[in-house]
């Protein structure tokens, strides 16, 4: 087989006993729903992370959304987010009725950018587009919640997120399906807001081998919110429904094989930061911009993206070579099809549009070997 762009093989090949060991545990007993694995995964990753709780749903994806539910979030809301991320992030707000209220990324993270993010809550404070492009029917709705996305296993700057929350009186939801086991300023990725989100898609961080997420939070009254949504709002018990939720279980068997895979989880972290250093180190060249990662983080390096005016260049020397690669993200998301009924217009957040079309990915995972990475590096070299 020839190169991936993330190899799950290699890492199955360590762990396949235990795996396939969790499995038959799950087979045994045959609690498929709820087992025991589930209360299992949530105490060790919430453990991990250092939250005081974690409720383990069916996807990031509906992470998102229950956080969202859990505010109680829907018509007349508006939730400031980025249009440079996966669609997930923005149409779990649209999906409640709720306006996600773009906010530009900052050019060497890729993150929400803080300065920005503050002129668009004062715009739509002072109703006001003049001071920051804001969206159709923006006369309509009032600021509630900030997403800030870890793009690509970074953190954004929660610093700054956090203290214009408080001073705003907005919630913060940490869309972290990238980063789980990032780091920022000595605290982990999934709890650094009121509620971090994370996904297990098998090509995240710590994966599954399905749909699968989390939710982590230190509030117990969202952590009641959360279990109750996450089961079709129950109230007592299952047949008591005191609110509306949805079915957003994690299955067991997709625990019992978390349970196997972060057990070496820790140990991986380590590796992508070799693997993304000698990256950095081989592709040391004035027409590529490396991914920089600000003082006090770690990243999780879900993805490893470079920026290059010679994308086009790059990559179809790589597809010759045989060489995987990804664009995350081609298009922002103001600017798709989904989005037209905000009514932005190109040029509203020039660094998103201008990241795009120069962004793309390589292959990224704790497996990677030095051999690969040169063989990459080299076909990049003399492309550029
Ligand atoms: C993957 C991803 C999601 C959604 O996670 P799923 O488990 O696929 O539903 C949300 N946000 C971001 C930034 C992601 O990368």
């Amino acid at each position: 087989m020839g190169m991936q762009f993330i190899d799950l093989q290699a890492q199955q090949k360590r762990i396949h006993d235990r795996i396939l060991n969790n499995i038959q545990k799950v087979l045994k007993h045959g609690q498929y729903i709820m087992g025991p694995e589930i209360e299992e995964l949530e105490a060790a990753l919430g453990g991990y992370v250092g939250t005081k709780h974690a409720v383990s749903c069916s996807s990031g994806t509906d992470a998102l959304l229950m956080a969202l539910m859990a505010y109680g979030v829907g018509r007349g809301d508006a939730v400031f987010t980025t249009p440079f991320t996966f669609v997930a992030t923005a149409e779990v707000i649209s999906l409640l009725g709720a306006t996600p209220v773009f906010v530009d990324i900052e050019r060497d993270t890729f993150n929400i950018d803080p300065d920005a993010l503050e002129k668009a809550v004062t715009a739509l404070e002072k109703k006001d587009p003049s001071i920051y492009p804001l969206p159709k029917g923006y006369e309509e709705i009032t600021p509630k919640g900030i997403i800030p996305v870890d793009l690509f296993g970074q953190p954004a700057d929660y610093e700054r997120i956090n203290t214009l929350a408080s001073n705003k009186g907005l919630f913060v939801i940490e869309d972290a399906a990238q980063s789980f086991g990032a780091e920022y300023k000595g605290r982990k990725a999934c709890s650094l807001a009121h509620v971090g989100a994370t996904s297990f898609f098998p090509a995240k961080p710590l994966g599954c081998y399905g749909d699968g997420g989390m939710v982590f939070t230190d509030d117990d009254g969202l952590y009641e919110g959360l279990t109750s949504i996450r089961v079709h709002g129950k109230g007592s018990d299952k047949y008591d429904n005191i609110r509306i939720g949805i079915n957003g279980r994690c299955d067991t068997l997709q625990a019992a094989i978390l349970l196997a895979k972060f057990e070496i989880f820790p140990e991986e972290i380590g590796l992508r930061q070799e693997v993304a250093k000698r990256y950095n180190d081989f592709l040391a060249h004035e027409s590529i911009r490396t991914p920089s990662v600000k003082e006090g983080s770690l990243s999780a390096w879900a993805q490893y993206s470079l920026v290059s005016e010679k994308k086009d260049a790059i990559l179809s020397a790589l597809k010759k070579a045989g060489i995987p690669t990804a664009v995350y993200y081609p298009k922002p998301l103001h600017l798709q099809g989904a989005y037209r009924y905000l009514g932005h217009t190109p040029g509203d957040f020039p660094v998103s549009e201008e990241i795009a079309g120069k962004i793309f990915s390589l292959p990224m995972h704790p497996y990677l070997t030095e051999e690969e990475q040169k063989s990459i590096a080299d076909a990049i070299l003399r492309a550029v």
